[in-house]
């Protein structure tokens, strides 16, 4: 039993508020270890990309597991090669295959680079044929959104973005609300850098509330209803950042968690063409 509270996509199926991340869960077994260890505390939703090279052990990780598939919801992402060629079914159908899963929960382009109207044309087809519940985007900016919007005819159910404290994405949060598209969080915690952990700000939260900045940091996601998949490999941190629906934060103390913002991003820019470019020569 999981009691991580979910809300509802536009196709009726549940979706966590929390996921467990995997990006960079490669050394050998480790993957199926943070999985074991999530499901055993409740997480169902696992974040996982053909560019993370772990499909394999994600699949592996939910085998072992008793949970049966159905309360389970698993993610991948399309990699920019298979865009570049416009491989989009086959590049599904591997990442299928890999994870050992008939269908996957939610498919994302991954970045948006050359091509991805056509890709979410065929990632139409795929989804209407029934072998995707639910399709969606990552690092979408306002323009990439509006033009996919102007060309297709779903709107993109997700939109998984770099988004913490000192990266609220506030704006593309507003537009995202207003076409009801679904705001996940990547690199929740601001990935371990800039001692974003470490303000002050954080610090004194994490006492008032007898919470972990962590904690402070993930619950102030939560409260802005942001779908969340903070990435540890660590037993005792997995369970930390499951550890955030017993308590909410004023809205005092959201203000206070907003000062934080630089407006710098910690991460890839979705405009930069040099990564996307050199991205899309990267076999996958
Ligand atoms: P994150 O913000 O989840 O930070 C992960 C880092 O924080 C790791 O170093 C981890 O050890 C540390 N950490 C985890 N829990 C902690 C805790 N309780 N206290 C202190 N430190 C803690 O960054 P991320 O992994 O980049 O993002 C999360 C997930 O988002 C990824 O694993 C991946 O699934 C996804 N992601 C997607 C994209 C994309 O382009 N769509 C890009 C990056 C990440």
């Amino acid at each position: 039993m999981s009691n991580i509270p979910s809300l509802t996509l536009n196709t009726n199926a549940s979706m966590p508020l929390l996921g467990l991340g995997v990006y960079k869960a490669t050394a050998p077994g480790e993957v199926e270890g943070a999985i074991a260890t999530a499901l055993d505390l409740g997480y169902r939703l696992i974040d996982t990309a053909s560019a993370y090279k772990n499909e394999e052990g994600v699949g592996r990780g939910i085998r072992s597991s008793s949970v049966p598939r159905k309360e389970l919801f698993i993610t991948t992402k399309l990699w920019n090669t298979a865009q570049r060629i416009g491989d989009i079914d086959g590049a599904f159908q591997r990442s299928l295959d890999r994870l050992g899963l008939d269908y996957v929960d939610l498919y994302l382009i991954h970045w948006a680079s050359a091509n991805y109207i056509e890709t979410w044309k065929a990632m139409e087809e795929v989804y209407n044929a029934g072998k995707i519940k639910a399709i969606g985007v990552s690092n979408f900016q306002i323009h990439h959104l509006e033009d996919l919007m102007s060309h297709t005819e779903i709107i993109p159910m997700i939109n998984q973005i770099e988004t913490h404290p000192a990266f609220p994405q506030d704006e593309l949060r507003a537009f995202m609300a207003q076409h009801a598209i679904i705001h996940e969080a990547w690199g929740p915690l601001g990935q371990g850098k800039n001692d974003l952990l470490t303000q002050a700000v954080l610090l004194e939260l994490a006492e008032q509330y007898g919470k972990t900045p962590a904690q402070i940091v993930l619950r102030w996601h939560i409260e802005r209803g942001i779908v969340v998949i903070p990435k540890s490999v660590t037993p005792s941190r997995i369970r930390e950042n499951r550890d955030i629906f017993d308590f909410s934060l004023s809205k005092e103390d959201m203000d206070k968690v907003a000062t934080l913002n630089t407006g710098e991003r910690y991460s890839g820019n979705p405009d930069d063409q040099e990564f996307l470019t050199r991205t899309s020569i990267r076999p996958n």
